[in-house]
């Protein structure tokens, strides 16, 4: 049997569960360890199951989780090579350093914050919740000890993890008895991919955080049984929302996330129909209402009357989503 298990979606966090055969996997583990296991309960899933962890890009509300998890259960976790080596960045910054130098370094940061802000107000700055946490934590936070040539144990170390595994975008692979097919996305990460997943002969779509739909994400999001898409604002909530005006730039960039419009685009121009579930993701909380996003799909969706039958689900920040079987 097939199962498809949305645990979460929105800037907070993200994670999905994928049955089939008799393998499962956690695509993205973007809230704590305790919360996704809560979540997998509550689902009829049961954590214990789960053979790896896959990663789409090391925003934070897709990679909150991993370590523990991983660890916890003894499994590996997918990363393209580059995403691994970012997410390893944003652990691991200052670990050689003394307590001088962090001291140091977080004046000569908070000097170029200061300079940055009063001469290049415009500058890019970080989506939502996804990277606002990052420098805040990482600036505030001393090292947790005097700096030592030796390499930090397992214990100490936030990067260990029980096995690593890469994959490359465009690059087909198996884990056990799913077949997961990469794919890049646009979007402001190190190498950021959505997947298309196969097994029992049933294909499922997950394309979130993507600033558009470029032709090779048309192509891979065809022929589909399940289709999960980004849904993440609407245009004009966006525009008269409270971001600053940077991030709103970023959030519109074609390197940003998708809107409202913009899945619904898609849905009526390029989409062939065939999915039996549509699920509607990644909404953001500022920008966006559930009631919104699903109007706006459906529209573009009775535009074509051969669409009708598709069932329309939205994804949610603080609860799992029934799953899905086939
Ligand atoms: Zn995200
Ligand atoms: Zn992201």
């Amino acid at each position: 049997m097939v199962r498809f298990t949305v645990l979460a979606s929105g800037s907070k966090g993200n994670s999905t569960v994928i049955s089939g055969g008799r393998t499962r996997i956690l695509v993205d583990a973007g809230l704590s360890c305790r919360e996704l296991f809560r979540r997998m309960q509550l689902a009829g899933e049961e954590p214990e199951t789960l053979d790896a962890i896959l990663i789409t890009h090391e925003h934070s509300d897709h990679v909150n989780g991993i370590s523990v998890t991983a660890r916890k259960l003894g499994i590996p976790v997918y990363f393209t090579e580059a995403t691994h080596r970012a997410w390893m960045r944003w652990l691991t910054p200052r670990r050689q350093m003394t307590y001088a130098q962090w001291l140091e370094q977080c004046r000569r940061q908070a000097a170029e914050r200061q300079a940055e802000a009063e001469s290049a107000p415009d500058e890019a700055e970080p989506d939502d919740a996804e990277i606002e946490i990052q420098p805040t934590a990482l600036a505030s936070e001393p090292p947790p000890e005097p700096a030592s040539d030796q390499p930090p144990s397992r214990k100490e170390d936030p990067t260990w993890l029980p096995a690593v595994e890469y994959f490359q975008s465009g690059k087909p692979f198996q884990i056990g008895d799913i077949a997961v097919s990469p794919f890049t996305t646009p979007h402001d990460a190190a190498d950021p991919v959505g997947f298309v997943f196969c097994t029992e002969g049933i294909r499922m779509g997950y394309a979130t955080d993507l600033g558009y739909i470029p032709p090779n994400v048309k192509a891979q999001l065809q022929g589909l049984d399940l289709l999960l898409i980004e849904s993440n604002h609407d245009l004009e909530m966006l525009r008269d929302g409270p971001y600053p005006w940077a991030v709103k730039q970023r959030v519109l960039s074609r390197v940003g996330h998708l809107s409202n419009e913009a899945a619904a685009e898609f849905l009526e121009n390029d989409y062939d129909g065939q999915a039996a579930h549509i699920i509607l993701a990644h909404l953001s909380e500022s920008n966006n209402l559930p009631e919104l996003a699903r109007v706006t799909a459906e529209r573009a969706l009775n535009g074509r009357a051969s669409l009708l039958a598709n069932r329309l689900l939205l994804a949610v920040q603080y609860e799992p989503l029934s799953a899905i079987y086939f």
